[in-house]
């Protein structure tokens, strides 16, 4: 069984238009539809659990009901507490999770500001972790060399670029070693957890690489919200 966790629980007004990136409309519907309906459309989806503030529940439900998506009720399995960083978005979504899903079944996680996912790239992960791996990120190669400075003020060292990647989402991992490894982490290194793949790595969990998507940005920025215009 594969959960999707979608993660709508930000609060980011970065871009100044006064409600949160995910639910800014975007040719009539909200951000947050697009990657909605190519995750309950998926058939390899069997289960959603979406992690958004009160405030917004109603307006997801709208969505979700527009969309006109066959089955969406029964895959559509409730709403979890965003917590106060994404990793602890993703714990409230995992505890809420675990209440129908068992330890060897998976989860895959995706942020409501990608609404550009692909349904091959979502297929791409399941059929990566279901491999036998315990979890699978997909990833962007750097365009532009890298370099670490440790101060911000002069180059520390160089990096091999062809061995440094950008980490993108969908990731997915087994549900049972995903969640402790989050627990594990409890009550303050998890503050300081930026990817999701991180507390995995961590726990020493085996985590495939899997080709990324450049379609699939993150909309951070006002340029990238014209970039999906
Ligand atoms: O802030 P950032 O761009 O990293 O957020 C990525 C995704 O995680 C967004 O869809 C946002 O709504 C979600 N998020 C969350 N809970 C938080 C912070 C971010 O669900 N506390």
């Amino acid at each position: 069984m594969v959960t999707a966790l979608l993660l709508s629980g930000g609060i980011g007004t970065r871009m100044g238009m006064g409600i949160p990136k995910q639910y800014i409309e975007v040719k009539g519907k909200p951000v947050i539809a697009y990657c909605l309906r190519t995750l309950l459309c998926h058939e390899g989806i069997d289960a959603l659990q979406i992690v958004a503030d009160q405030m917004w529940r109603e307006t997801i439900l709208q969505c979700m009901a527009s969309l006109r998506v066959q089955g969406a009720e029964e895959k559509f399995r409730g709403f979890s507490e965003p917590g106060k960083t994404r990793q602890l978005s993703i714990l409230n979504g995992l505890e809420d999770i675990r209440k129908y899903a068992g330890d060897s079944d998976y989860v895959l996680i995706h942020d409501a500001a990608r609404p550009l996912v692909s349904a091959k790239q979502i297929s791409d992960c399941i059929e990566a972790v279901c491999s036998g791996h315990d979890g699978a990120l997909p990833v962007l190669p750097m365009k532009d060399t890298v370099y670490l400075s440790g101060d911000g003020k002069t180059v520390t060292s160089l990096l091999d670029r062809k061995k440094v990647y950008a980490g993108q989402a969908p990731e997915i991992f087994v549900l049972g070693k995903y969640y402790e490894a989050n627990r594990a982490l409890l009550p303050d290194r998890i503050l300081e957890i930026n990817g999701s793949t991180e507390p995995a790595i961590l726990a020493g969990m085996d985590i495939a690489v899997i080709p990324g998507d450049e379609g699939n940005f993150k909309i951070t920025t006002r340029a990238d919200l014209e970039r999906f215009l």
